[in-house]
């Protein structure tokens, strides 16, 4: 492994947090424009195109038009960005495992600095197993309650017409809205999560997501694994201290964990060149590079393959979003 060029891979920690910004910066870009969109609809701005992107703040929606997708073959038009979104994040787990949340989530990223800010002031704690175990199952829970809600008890007529609700055409606004004025009991519980947080890591993705839970399912199956070489392990528990996941790395021979989101940070830290590597299919090792780049281009993939055959643009019009917006959203104060 040579580490002394900039693809080495002492720069991938580097690499991977400009990566995350670049991605929560085109996020917060969509949630302006959206904002100024919403703004537009109730008669109080200029007029701004809506970003389809903003779908990707709709998994539940998503995981509606997904199970319809696959019983009937009929994309879902009221949210179509939002289901591409879905199902780049579900390719991008299976091929690249939880790349998504290593190297593409803006959630993911903030949760990466309140990390660092956490360490800075040696605040982070490792949890013991006997509390860390049921509370990962938490998020589990929380993914089987959807899967058995949507999955099992609504049928295809039943999502149908979920989909085409007024309520479901406005629920990015509605998203936007709770972030713009979050009751008390949001930002209580948002604290919360932040300031426990900075004493355990990750406390919301390793925990309570059940969106990275679904991703874990799937990655459970990814081919690409990270491997340790016992052999030329000197034990020194770097990368258990490093994991973003909470794997225990240095105890085992091959990381299939479902928590793990292929940040390669072990990697990175690991002080014996060769010890850990990525391997996949017949235990054959690949470039570190492969999960990031896997990542990124099937990411870029699916929104391009969705942007030219017109799977991207809402087929709902603009007027409709205006007049269900005022009708379902604006409040007597925003008319003023
Ligand atoms: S666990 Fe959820 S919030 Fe965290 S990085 Fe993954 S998708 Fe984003
Ligand atoms: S960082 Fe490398 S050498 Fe240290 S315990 Fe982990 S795998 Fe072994
Ligand atoms: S095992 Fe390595 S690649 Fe996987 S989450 Fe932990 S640090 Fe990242």
């Amino acid at each position: 492994m040579n580490r002394n060029n900039f693809f080495s891979i002492t720069n991938l920690p580097k690499i991977r947090r400009i990566i995350l910004a670049a991605f929560t910066l085109c996020t917060l870009f969509i949630g302006w424009r959206f904002y100024h969109f919403y703004k537009w609809t109730l008669d109080q701005g200029a007029y701004v195109p809506r970003p389809p992107g903003v779908e990707g703040f709709l998994p539940i929606s998503a995981l509606l038009g997904f199970k319809r997708l696959l019983l009937t073959g009929e994309f879902d038009p009221i949210h179509p960005a939002g289901l591409v979104i879905f199902m780049a994040a579900l390719a991008i787990a299976f091929f690249a495992r939880k790349g998504f949340c290593g190297w593409i989530c803006p959630v993911g990223f903030g949760s990466l600095i309140i990390q660092n800010i956490g360490v800075r002031l040696k605040r982070p704690i490792t949890l013991p197993r006997w509390i860390d175990y049921p509370l990962t199952s938490l998020k589990y829970i929380i993914l089987a309650f959807f899967v058995y809600m949507i999955g099992w008890q609504m049928d295809v007529q039943a999502i149908t017409a979920f989909l085409h609700t007024p309520y479901n055409l406005v629920a990015d606004a509605k998203m936007l809205l709770f972030f713009l004025h979050p009751s008390g009991l949001t930002i209580a519980v948002v604290s919360c999560i932040i300031l426990i947080s900075f004493v355990i890591p990750h406390f919301w993705c390793r925990y309570l997501c059940p969106y990275g839970a679904l991703l874990g399912v799937f990655a459970f199956f990814s081919p690409l694994q990270v491997h340790r070489q016992a052999e030329t392990c000197i034990d020194c528990q770097k990368c258990n201290k490093i994991c973003p996941g909470g794997i225990q790395v240095s105890q085992q021979k091959t990381v299939r964990s479902p928590e793990c989101i292929g940040c390669l940070e072990c990697l990175a830290v690991c002080p014996k060149e060769d010890c850990l590597s990525v391997k996949g299919p017949v235990k054959h090792r690949y470039n570190f590079w492969l999960i990031p780049v896997l990542t990124v281009t099937l990411w870029c993939g699916f929104w391009l393959t969705g942007l030219f055959t017109d799977h991207w643009q809402s087929k709902v019009s603009v007027s409709s979003f205006k007049q269900t917006y005022q009708q379902v959203l604006a409040q007597p104060e925003d008319r003023k």
